[in-house]
């Protein structure tokens, strides 16, 4: 269940979320929850692989290296839903 507004403390670019490359595998549990349509789904770019573990390698070619971005990070509210619904944990929030 969504919260409302007043769930959300922090005036729009307080804090953003902060993906975890290692960890996200484009379930997308984040862009349903956001209420403030932060998150959207891409291809993760090949320069951003490289320093990733081989395990991680292997994790983001199964899942053809779609994950999560934060790409309207500016209108972040701090609710911290995103957080609870990642299921690999992969969601921080962060001070600008
Ligand atoms: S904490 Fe997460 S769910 Fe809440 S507004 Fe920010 S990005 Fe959206």
């Amino acid at each position: 269940m969504a919260r409302t507004d007043d769930a959300c403390k922090q005036e729009p670019g307080v804090f953003a979320p902060v993906i975890d490359r290692a960890r996200c595998e484009g379930k997308a549990d984040c862009v349903v929850i956001c209420p403030y349509d932060v998150f959207a789904l891409g291809t993760l770019p090949p320069a951003e692989r490289a320093g990733l573990s081989f395990l991680s390698k292997v994790k983001g070619t199964l899942h053809g290296w779609k994950q999560s971005f934060a790409v309207n990070a500016d209108a972040c509210r701090a609710c911290g839903l995103c957080v609870e619904a990642c299921p690999e944990k992969a969601i921080k929030l962060a001070r600008r």
